[in-house]
């Protein structure tokens, strides 16, 4: 099964405590089809502008990925500048250059219409929305979204969240979008704009996942060094759509599997700069860390 990714193509320049880059790949759809790869055919939908290097689309050829759906445009790629504290989990965005992406109306290749598990990365609403009505039968609709887009999107925003079953976002834009602080009471809220299911990332802390009759928690892979964690949040999604698409099944105890791929394939994202490790993984590799993962939280034994 295909998975489908709508999301930004980026140039990244990036700063943490372990060093810096400056105009690499990045984006939401690079992370998570990246991510996705390893598991199932992916198709991604996003724009580059006449600045973007052919280096970096072949890296997706490489990995499998189908790019009929990335349009290229006059003018320069979506650029975002950000910057890590000396305590990783916290970032600012120093610089964002939307660019291509203002204006930008994705056209589907038709063959990608009929695609059954979908991720409206984090893109503006507006255009997440555009893929949303192209799209023919969706098995599964996921979203992310992030703070920017919570400010300058919110009414387009809650229109998307009401069409989609998985809703994907760190802990702080749970409390942004919802209001409350209380990360529970934010879940709650949200499950009540649309969601079946809430998915919160709470970095080197693990995700939670919410649905009316259950909650289930994982912990972040511990990780001697994070070099950059940029993408974390992206990759994780490639990972669980991946697998979800990899199996067919979308029980509880499958989603639950499929948080832990995510979780390690976002632990392996975050051990260089860039996509650096995410593009030059294998599925054996993913596999001996998901075991571990799985040695990790046994209480039971
Ligand atoms: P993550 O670390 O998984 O939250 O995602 C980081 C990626 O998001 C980077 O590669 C950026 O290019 C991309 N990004 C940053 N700001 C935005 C934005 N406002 N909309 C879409 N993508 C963004």
């Amino acid at each position: 099964m295909s998975v489908l990714v709508v999301g930004t193509v980026a140039f990244d320049s990036i700063e943490t405590p372990s060093g810096s880059a400056e105009r690499i790949l990045g984006g939401s759809a690079s992370y998570f089809a990246l991510g996705a790869s390893y598991f199932a055919p992916v198709r991604m939908v996003g724009v580059i502008g006449q600045d973007f290097p052919q280096d970096y689309l072949d890296l997706f050829t490489q990995r499998g990925i189908d790019i009929a759906g990335i349009k290229r445009e006059a003018g320069d790629t979506f650029h975002w500048r950000g910057r890590y504290h000396e305590d990783i989990n916290q970032r600012d965005t120093i610089e964002l250059h939307l660019n291509v992406l203002a204006g930008f109306q994705p056209k589907l290749p038709e063959a990608y219409r009929d695609s059954e598990y979908v991720f409206l990365g984090n893109i503006d609403p507006v255009i997440q929305m555009d893929v949303v009505e192209q799209m023919r039968h969706m098995k599964l609709l996921a979203l992310d979204t992030m703070d920017y887009w919570i400010g300058a999107s919110l009414d387009t925003l809650k229109k998307v969240l009401q069409r989609v079953e998985m809703l994907v976002l760190n802990d702080s834009e749970a409390r942004l979008l919802s209001g409350y602080d209380n990360i529970v009471k934010a879940a709650r809220a949200i499950l009540r704009m649309g969601p079946k299911m809430v998915l919160i990332k709470r970095g080197e802390y693990g995700v939670l996942q919410f649905s009316d009759s259950s909650v289930f928690a994982t912990p972040a892979y511990p990780l001697e060094e994070v070099f950059d964690p940029t993408g974390a949040g992206d990759s994780f999604a490639g990972g669980l759509m991946g697998q979800l698409a990899r199996t067919g099944d979308l029980t509880q105890g499958s989603l639950r599997r499929a948080i832990v791929y995510g979780s390690v394939v976002a632990s392996f994202t975050v051990e260089d700069f860039g996509v650096k490790r995410l593009a030059a993984l294998s599925l054996p590799e993913i596999e001996e860390r998901y075991q571990r993962f799985v040695e990790l939280t046994d209480f039971h034994s």
